[in-house]
């Protein structure tokens, strides 16, 4: 798939030129609240430093998976829940405006256990879960090895996760680009944004690192783990990159799952996880294997110890994978907030600049929740969609 169709020339010359929103940053985040806020009339851009959709929206796995990643009951879970309920609907509506399919899979996942401290962490998950009322169930070793016979098999047993499910990022993030284009909203690229603009105590513009202005009725600051970098605020945002490495794998025959029937269409394979690794299918048959976590700012990755440690990893959990062919490997900056919350809201001290940031190892299955949360406050000025843990005032 070619991420870089429709691309349009970047715009000419930005200077001096008014919005009713500018949006800084083309990632997911950015792109989706731009498409939302458009819908109800108001003119957009979005200011994009490199090429639209390269930052983290581009090098995730597309996990959906609110479950798996909450640790307890509260706003996180409830928000991720949301987006998930919009998922389908979200999916369907950019699929058919961009003309371009994204891959969305409603097919669960196994969180695999291989200690017996491993089970009893995965079974007291699964009490949590059920008690919740989640679908949710124990999968004894021979069920699981029976679909996905290239595990170890010196399993445990795995929780099985009925909601958790899977979306090419990728591919999402060139529906995005497109489905803005269609609906008017203007996408600048290679323009970096370096500062804001401030009149009296409201936001009012952005100056380019080019030294070109540009000006705003409302500003929408979607930098991702960038986000810290940027100007013109009394405090800078505390947001920090988290590096995450990746291999994309295409399996031999058989190295997985279950061989299809002939004539029988096999099942939509299902994220497999472990504590220390986790194995996304895509539809063609490539395996994402990923991801390691480190906290070394800008480091450029991937290094020879990420993609080892992830290589490593995935051929103990999945022995056949040694045979596997290398097909890419890839880094990227996760925006890590200090409580690992999303940022979500209006800038406490400066008025009409609003903050989407800060969604860390979430960002693609909280797309659509953000999306619809801050399309109501940028152009309706609704709060209530926002849970109070994310509202930018608990930071400063
Ligand atoms: C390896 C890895 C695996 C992941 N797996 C998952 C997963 O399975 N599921 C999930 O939900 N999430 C996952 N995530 C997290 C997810 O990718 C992020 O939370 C999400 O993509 C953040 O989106 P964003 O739009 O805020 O950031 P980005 O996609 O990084 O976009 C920010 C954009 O802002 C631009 N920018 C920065 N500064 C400026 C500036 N000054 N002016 C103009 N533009 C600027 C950047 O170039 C970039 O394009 C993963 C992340 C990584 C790295």
């Amino acid at each position: 798939m070619n991420s870089h169709r429709n691309r349009p020339a970047i715009s000419a010359n930005l200077d001096g030129r008014h919005f009713d929103l500018v949006v800084l940053g083309g990632g997911t985040i950015g792109l989706s609240a731009a498409r939302e806020v458009r819908t109800r009339g108001l003119s957009v851009l979005v200011l994009e430093r490199d090429s639209i959709g390269r930052g983290a929206s581009w090098a995730a796995a597309g996990m959906l998976s609110p479950l798996g990643e909450a640790l307890e009951p509260g706003p996180f879970l409830r928000f991720g829940l949301r987006s998930l309920e919009l998922w389908p609907t979200f999916a369907r509506a950019l699929e058919e405006e961009a003309g371009i399919g994204i891959e969305y899979r409603e097919c669960g996942k196994l969180r695999l256990a291989y200690s017996e401290q491993e089970e009893a962490r995965l079974r007291r998950r699964l009490a949590w879960a059920l008690a919740q009322g989640f679908p949710a169930d124990w999968w004894e070793p021979a069920r699981v090895l029976k679909d996905h016979p290239g595990l170890r098999p010196d399993l445990r047993g795995a929780l099985y996760l009925e909601q958790d499910f899977r979306v090419d990022n990728r591919l999402l993030v060139d529906a995005l680009r497109r489905a803005c284009l269609v609906r008017g909203v203007e996408l600048a690229e290679g323009c970096e944004a370096a500062a804001i603009e401030t009149e009296g105590k409201r936001a009012r513009g952005v100056r380019l690192s080019n030294g070109h202005r540009v000006r705003a009725d409302r500003i929408l600051v979607a930098t991702g783990a960038w986000s810290g970098q940027l100007g013109g605020l009394p405090h800078p945002l505390p947001v920090r990159p988290i590096r995450g490495e990746m291999v994309a794998l295409r399996p031999s025959t058989g190295g997985v799952w279950r061989a299809g029937k002939p004539g029988v269409a096999p099942g939509v394979p299902r994220v497999l996880e472990s504590e220390r690794i986790y194995l996304v299918p895509r539809d063609d048959g490539r395996l994402l294997a990923g991801a390691t976590e480190m906290d070394v700012g800008f480091a450029k990755g991937p290094t020879v110890d990420g993609v080892m440690h992830v290589l490593r990893e995935a051929t103990s959990l999945v022995p056949a994978l040694e045979g596997a062919q290398i097909l890419e490997s890839w880094s990227g900056f996760r925006p890590g907030s200090p409580d690992g919350m999303p940022i979500l809201g209006e800038f406490p001290a400066v008025g009409d600049l609003f903050l989407a940031t800060g969604h860390y190892r979430n960002g693609i299955l909280l797309t659509p929740a953000t999306a619809e949360a801050m399309g109501r406050l940028v152009a309706d000025e609704s709060t209530t969609d926002l849970p109070e843990a994310f509202l930018p005032d608990r930071l400063f």
